[in-house]
C-alpha cells in the first residue's frame, strides 16, 4: 500500500455519497444552473449499493396508502389522515420528476424502476377493523385516495391477496384496503441511471472515493480531504475545495455534518438499526401475490418495523420479500464501522441519546428479543400474514442500515424520530439528510427542501425552472380535485402505472 498526494480541485458542488438522494439533488442542480461544476464523492467501488440498492430496502413507493403509521386516531375517535395526506402528496412530486425523465430519456423504460403494485393494509380483531373502516372513510374524502377500497368480507380480501386466507380460519374479523394506483420501485436503477445521465453532462462521479475530513476556507466555502483507494489499496490524498456540500452520505452524514463543526448539528445523534428480509422466489407462490401488504407494528416497534408481505419486481423478476426484523448493530451503514456509533458521541449529544433509551424502553426489548428470536418465533411472524407459509421456501436477506434521528427536546430530554430532516449550516453552504422514512421515496420534496433553505436567493429564479420538472409544485393536490385527477392520469400514463378515472 502506498500513500500519495493529488492536486486541488475546484467545484461549485460536491456531492458526497452515490445514493438516491446525492443522484436527485444532482438532477435538480444540473437542471437549475447547468455551468455549475459538480463532483460526486462515493467511497465504495459502486453507487447505490448502501440504503438505495434494491434489495436493501422494501421498493414501496411511499404515497401514504397502506402504512397505519401515517394516521392516528384523534381523542374525539376521528382519524387524522394529515401526515398521510403530506407523504401523498410528496409521492406526487416524485412521480412528476420521474415523468418529466422518463420523457426527457434520462431514466429509460419505466417498468426498469417503477411497476404498479396494489398497496394494502390488513388487520385482524374487531378494534382493528372499526379503526380501518373510519380510516377509510376519512382517506376517501381526499382525491389523493379516492381509489381505495375497504372490505371485511374474507373472500374479496382473498380475492384481493390469496396468500393472505390460505389457511387462515375465515370467521375471525378481519378487513383490508387496497389502493390499486400504488408502485413498486427499484431505487437503485434510479439512482444508477440519474448518475448516468449526470457524467454525461459533465458532472464528475468518482467511485472509491472518501471524503474524510472538511474545513472552512476564509471565504466561507469548504476544503475537503479525499482518499482515493485503487484496487491494489494504494491510497491518494487530495484535497477539494466547494462552495456548496451536500453530505448524502446516508448513516454517515452525521459524521460529516460533526466534521464541519457546524452548530446546527449538535444535540443530534442517531439510533441504528439494521434489518433483515425474508425472500420467496417460489413461482407457484409468487403468481399468488399481487400487492404490498402492511400490517401493525408491535407495540413499542418503531414504525418502519410493521410488517409487510411485498410484491417486489427488480431486473424484471417478480418475488416476495417479507420483513422487516430489526435488529441491532453499531454500524451506522451496512458497509460502516462498529466504532460508527461511539465515535458519534459527542457531549451535546449524550443526554438526548440516554434519554431516549429511557424514553422508548419497549424499542430496547423489541430490538432484543428480535435478535435472540428463533427462526421458528420468527416464521410465525410471517404466518401471521401467510398462513400456509412453508419456511423451506424463505431465504434471508440483509437488508440496509436504518440511522434514525435522536434529537434534544425541552420536554423529554430526548427523542426518537421516525421522518426525515434536513439540517443545513445557516449559510446554506453545507447541509444532509438526516433520518430515513419515508426517504427515497420523497427524496424530490426532500431536496427541495434543502434548496429552499440552502439557496433562499434563488428561488424566485428557479421556482419556474422546476415547475418545467414538477409542474404541480407549489400548489396542493389534495385541495383541488381536478389538477389532483389530472396530474395522477398523465403521471400514472407515462409511468405505466394503473390511472383511476380516466375518462
Ligand atoms: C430496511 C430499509 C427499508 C426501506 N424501505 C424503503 C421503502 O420501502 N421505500 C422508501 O422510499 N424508502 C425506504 N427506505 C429508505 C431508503 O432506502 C433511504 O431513504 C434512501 O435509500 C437513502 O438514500 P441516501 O442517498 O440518503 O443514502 P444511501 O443510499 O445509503 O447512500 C449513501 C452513500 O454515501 C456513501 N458514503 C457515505 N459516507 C461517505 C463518505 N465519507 N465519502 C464518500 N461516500 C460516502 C455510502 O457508501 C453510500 O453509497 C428503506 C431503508 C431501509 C434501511
Amino acid at each position: 500500500m502506498t500513500n500519495r498526494q493529488g492536486p486541488l480541485a475546484t467545484y461549485d458542488v460536491v456531492l458526497v455519497g452515490g445514493g438516491i438522494m446525492s443522484a436527485t439533488l444532482g438532477i435538480l442542480l444540473k437542471h437549475l444552473e447547468p455551468s455549475w461544476s459538480i463532483a460526486v464523492y462515493e467511497r465504495l467501488p459502486e453507487l447505490a449499493a448502501e440504503a438505495s440498492a434494491a434489495w436493501h430496502n422494501a421498493g414501496t413507493g411511499h404515497a401514504g396508502l397502506c402504512e397505519l403509521n401515517y394516521t392516528s386516531e384523534k381523542s374525539d375517535g376521528t382519524v387524522d389522515i394529515e401526515k398521510a395526506l403530506r407523504v401523498n402528496e410528496q409521492f406526487q412530486l416524485s412521480r412528476q420528476l420521474w415523468a418529466a425523465l422518463v420523457e426527457a430519456d434520462i431514466l429509460g423504460k419505466p417498468q426498469e424502476f417503477i411497476n404498479p403494485v396494489p398497496h394494502m393494509t390488513f388487520v385482524r380483531g374487531a378494534a382493528d377493523v372499526d379503526f380501518l373502516r373510519r380510516r377509510h372513510r376519512a382517506m376517501t374524502e381526499s382525491p389523493l385516495f379516492g381509489a381505495m377500497q375497504f372490505s371485511d368480507d374474507p373472500d374479496t380480501i382473498g380475492e384481493w391477496a390469496p396468500l393472505l386466507l390460505r389457511g387462515r380460519d375465515k370467521t375471525e374479523p378481519m378487513a383490508a384496503t387496497r389502493d390499486i394506483t400504488g408502485s413498486d420501485v427499484d431505487f437503485g436503477v434510479v439512482t444508477r441511471k440519474m448518475f448516468a445521465h449526470l457524467e454525461t453532462v459533465g458532472v464528475d462521479v468518482r467511485l472509491r472515493h472518501e471524503v474524510r475530513g472538511m474545513r472552512r476556507n476564509n471565504d466561507g466555502s469548504w476544503k475537503l480531504r479525499v482518499v482515493a483507494t485503487d484496487a491494489t489499496d494504494d491510497r491518494i490524498s487530495s484535497k477539494v475545495d466547494a462552495k456548496f456540500v451536500f453530505a448524502g452520505a446516508g448513516g454517515w452524514a452525521l459524521k460529516l455534518l460533526q466534521k464541519a463543526g457546524i452548530p446546527e448539528a449538535r444535540g443530534y445523534g442517531l439510533l441504528p438499526i439494521s434489518g433483515r428480509f425474508l425472500r420467496c422466489d417460489n413461482p407457484a407462490v409468487i403468481e399468488r401475490h399481487d400487492a404490498k401488504v402492511y400490517g401493525k407494528a408491535p407495540i413499542g416497534a418503531p414504525p418502519m418495523s410493521m410488517p409487510h408481505l411485498d410484491t417486489r419486481i427488480v431486473d424484471g423478476r417478480r418475488t416476495i420479500l417479507f420483513g422487516p426484523y430489526a435488529g441491532s448493530s453499531p454500524k451506522f451503514l451496512r458497509q460502516g464501522s462498529l466504532l460508527d456509533a461511539p465515535a458519534s458521541l459527542r457531549p451535546h449529544n449524550i443526554g438526548p441519546l440516554a434519554w431516549m433509551g429511557r424514553n422508548n424502553l419497549p424499542l430496547a426489548w423489541l430490538l432484543i428479543t428480535q435478535l435472540a428470536a428463533t427462526q421458528r418465533r420468527k416464521i410465525s411472524a410471517l404466518r401471521e400474514f401467510f398462513p400456509a407459509a412453508v419456511a423451506g421456501e424463505w431465504s434471508w436477506i440483509t437488508a440496509g442500515q436504518r440511522a434514525q434521528i435522536v434529537k434534544a427536546d425541552p420536554v423529554r430530554g430526548g427523542v426518537l424520530e421516525f421522518g426525515t430532516e434536513v439540517v443545513a449550516a445557516q449559510d446554506g453552504s453545507i447541509a444532509a439528510v438526516l433520518g430515513a422514512s419515508p426517504g427515497a421515496s420523497t427524496a424530490p420534496a426532500i431536496l427541495l427542501d434543502l434548496l429552499s433553505q440552502c439557496f433562499p436567493h434563488y428561488r424566485t429564479l428557479w421556482a419556474p425552472r422546476l415547475r418545467q420538472l414538477m409542474p404541480t409544485l407549489g400548489r396542493s393536490l389534495a385541495d383541488d380535485e381536478v389538477l389532483a385527477r389530472r396530474t395522477m392520469i398523465r403521471t400514472a400514463e407515462i409511468l405505466g402505472l394503473t390511472a383511476v378515472g380516466a375518462d
